[in-house]
């Protein structure tokens, strides 16, 4: 299901046209589709569905309250990686006995909070933090469930600063390590052993690397169970690939086949983490084009959104299709699509075929993950507002900045 579509000539989110949205709410603009949103979670849960399972959704990949709500009304977990997106979940009504917190770095008071809020487990990341927790629920008087998050040492074969599951990686404990911990682990007073975890990477394109991971978690759990250790789930990750261009992302129901299959047999329950999956096609970023500046080399496309507001194109050189709002059948030619910012690396999208004259709105696609939640406001930039379109209603789920929210927080010295 596509749901934004061209309806004579002029692009729509649902039913609203993107120029409606410009006109009420300004430019740049997230805009979500609340029927993708829910389509694409339904999708992901029901390919699990003959087994007991639950789906976390990775805030990190959009934390808007207002999309953590709709996923938690329709029964979503959450995997958090710091207690700013803990609270988010609760004050957009998630369950706090279905979180999974992850992460390299909990600090202590984040330990602490996790535990008074009742998070369903911590997916443990080193022997530092093993202890750490360990003391911190000792001092509260609490038992901390844990999970080991194992680093299979599979290659995701996806971009570097995106692959998590090889051995140089910062995450999860070393493969090599996951029994002897979890036999420190199930001797220590005050944790319980729920669960093994791995995420390997994101926006991975093919199945087999999340089969490897999981045959050698697999293991674990079987060498575990012969010690006495049983686990009540296993945690698969997130990471499946999305399509921004031309990549063939395995579909879910072959992925969820796969992993399934591995699974047959086993009493666990299933956890699963998707981010990127459940949001990215559901967003579009909307633009204006300001200029159109004839360098010696190369045509500009100067638009009013820029690196800070979607930061994925300078990061990791990812590509987003660029389309106008309004079809005009003209040629169009080739320019670099850039923003106002101050950086040479500041660019929404290289030699692209553009028909567009000044003032004309744009579509910066797949806008939905990793957009808003990596957004700064380098060069005093106000962020973005963002807009939920739920068939021709438009709701603004977050007010555009203003420059003195930005400066609210600084005081001059006497
Ligand atoms: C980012 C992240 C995810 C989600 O990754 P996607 O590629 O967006 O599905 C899941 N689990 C952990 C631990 C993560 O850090």
């Amino acid at each position: 299901m596509n749901s934004f579509s061209y309806r004579n000539g002029v692009l729509h989110a649902e039913d609203a046209s993107l120029e409606s949205v410009a006109e009420k709410y300004g430019t740049p603009c997230y805009v979500y589709s609340r029927a993708a949103l829910v389509s694409a979670f339904r999708a992901y849960s029901d390919a699990f569905s003959p087994r007991d399972h639950l789906v976390c959704y990775a805030v990190k990949a959009n934390s808007n309250i207002a999309i953590l709500n709709l996923f938690a009304r329709m029964g979503s977990g959450f995997d958090i990686v710091s207690i700013g997106e803990m609270e988010r979940v609760l004050k957009a009504g998630g369950d706090p006995a279905r979180i999974v917190f992850s992460g390299v770095g909990k600090r202590e008071d984040e330990m602490r909070a996790a535990l008074s809020a009742g998070i369903l487990c911590f997916n443990v990341e080193s022997e530092g933090e093993l202890e750490r927790l360990d003391l911190v629920a000792k001092n509260m008087g609490k038992r901390a469930s844990i999970s080991f998050r194992v680093n299979p040492n599979v290659d995701a074969k996806t971009h570097p600063y995106i692959s998590t599951g090889l051995r140089q990686n910062k995450f999860g404990i070393p493969y090599d390590d996951a029994l002897r911990l979890y036999r420190k682990a199930n001797a220590m007073e005050n944790l319980a052993i729920l669960g093994i975890d791995c995420h390997i990477g994101s926006q991975l394109t093919e199945i087999p690397p999340f089969v490897e991971a999981l045959e050698k978690i697999l293991l674990l759990v079987d060498e575990l169970e012969k010690e006495g250790i049983a686990l009540s789930h296993i945690d698969v990750g997130g990471g499946l690939g999305i399509r921004y261009r031309e990549e063939r992302p395995p579909e879910i129901a072959d992925y969820a086949k796969a992993l399934l299959e591995k699974l047959q047999g086993r009493p666990q329950k299933i956890l699963l983490e998707p981010g990127r999956f459940l949001v990215g096609n559901a967003g579009i970023l909307l633009t204006r084009l300001e200029y159109l500046k004839h360098g010696e080399e190369k045509h500009f496309a100067i638009v009013d959104c820029a690196m800070n507001d979607l930061m994925r194109p300078a990061l990791y050189d990812a590509y987003h299709e660029i389309i106008p709002v309004k079809q005009n059948g003209g040629k169009g030619e080739l320019c670099e699509i850039v923003g106002p910012v101050c950086e040479t690396g500041d660019f929404l999208g290289h030699d692209r075929n553009l028909a567009a004259r000044q003032g004309d709105l744009l579509a910066i696609c797949s806008a939905g993950a990793y957009g808003m939640s990596m957004s700064s406001n380098y060069n005093s930039r106000p962020r973005a507002a963002e807009v939920l379109v739920d068939g021709a209603s438009l709701h603004l789920v977050r007010e555009r900045e203003t420059i003195s929210q930005l400066m609210a927080a600084e005081k001059l010295v006497p």
